[in-house]
């Protein structure tokens, strides 16, 4: 069902970091990008072997992984539905959605928050459909990214990752745990009081001292940016010819020049941050820029 994919390593060339390397997931796929693909992966497998047709899924309007979701399900044979949280909009993540054939349904904040009962009162005699969560988060999700880990062909002192709901960092921690790796894991949560992560990732993975959780640089919140982050974009884009995104991996690679500049991570140590790709996300922040 799956093709190869494409996700290199690569140096970083500029005066900000000593010893970077990158994974570059955001490579993988432009709409099934990054940890998004990693997630779905394995959920696809399930449904598909579940002989289900119609993937149900739910985001935000700005959501990387509802442009993923559409994406996926039409290259792969799904129809797709999604909830969207708040009223009807349209955007340019939505549009791609849309032409992927995903079906959108607008529903308030409220109802929102019971997603098994939207599912439920929506699907409930549709055989074909198949729950995803928010953000594909699952086993399988988890699954799909511990793979980042096992194609390395090199360890490292320390890998870097942004988290939303912590999924891709408890695969990645799993992966290290049980290749029995001396890397520690750095994550940075992109959004206010990131403590809740850890609780996340314990839900898939024993937490041990190879985790360490970065929670001050949300930068003001989920989608929050400041001036300071916009110029770090713009500088590292320019140099390195790499995109970045103010949501998740701009947070990130802001905290790991931040962390080397104060010695916290030795100069000679060996660093890989994952890319987790959605630059589509910028699409939804022009005015910041
Ligand atoms: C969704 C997303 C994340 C967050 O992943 P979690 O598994 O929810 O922590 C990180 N980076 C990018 C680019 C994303 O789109």
């Amino acid at each position: 069902m799956f093709q190869e994919i494409y996700s290199p390593v690569q140096k970083i060339e500029i005066d900000l970091f000593d010893n970077l390397f990158v994974k570059r997931d955001d490579l993988i796929d432009p709409y099934v990008s990054g940890n998004k693909w990693r997630k779905l992966k394995y959920i696809l497998a399930k449904a598909s072997n579940e002989n289900k047709k119609h993937l149900i899924t739910f985001g935000g309007a700005y959501s990387n992984h509802l442009v993923a979701t559409a994406a996926a399900a039409a290259r792969f044979g799904f129809k797709s539905t999604a909830f969207v949280r708040g009223e009807a909009v349209q955007n340019e993540m939505l549009l791609l959605c849309s032409l992927f054939g995903m079906k959108l349904i607008f529903v308030d904040r409220q109802s929102y928050k019971n997603k098994n009962l939207l599912f439920k009162s929506h699907f409930e005699d549709d055989s074909n459909a198949y729950f995803i969560d928010e953000g594909g988060a699952s086993k399988e999700a988890v699954k799909g990214c511990t793979e980042i880990i096992t194609e390395l062909n090199e360890t490292y002192d320390h890998i870097f990752v942004a988290a939303g709901t912590g999924t891709t960092a408890a695969g990645l921690l799993k992966a290290i745990q049980y290749k029995n790796l001396h890397t520690i894991l750095h994550v940075i949560p992109v959004l206010k009081g990131g403590d809740f992560i850890k609780d996340e990732i314990s839900k898939y993975t024993s937490i041990s001292d190879h985790l360490t959780l970065h929670t001050g640089f949300h930068f003001g919140g989920y989608a929050k940016t400041t001036p300071e982050l916009i110029h770090f974009i713009k500088n590292f884009t320019e140099k390195t010819g790499m995109l970045i995104d103010p949501v998740y991996t701009a947070k990130m690679f802001y905290a790991i020049a931040d962390l080397q500049r104060k010695n916290i991570i030795n100069a000679n140590d060996k660093i890989l941050a994952i890319h987790t790709g959605g630059l589509l996300g910028i699409l939804g922040m022009k005015d910041k820029f």
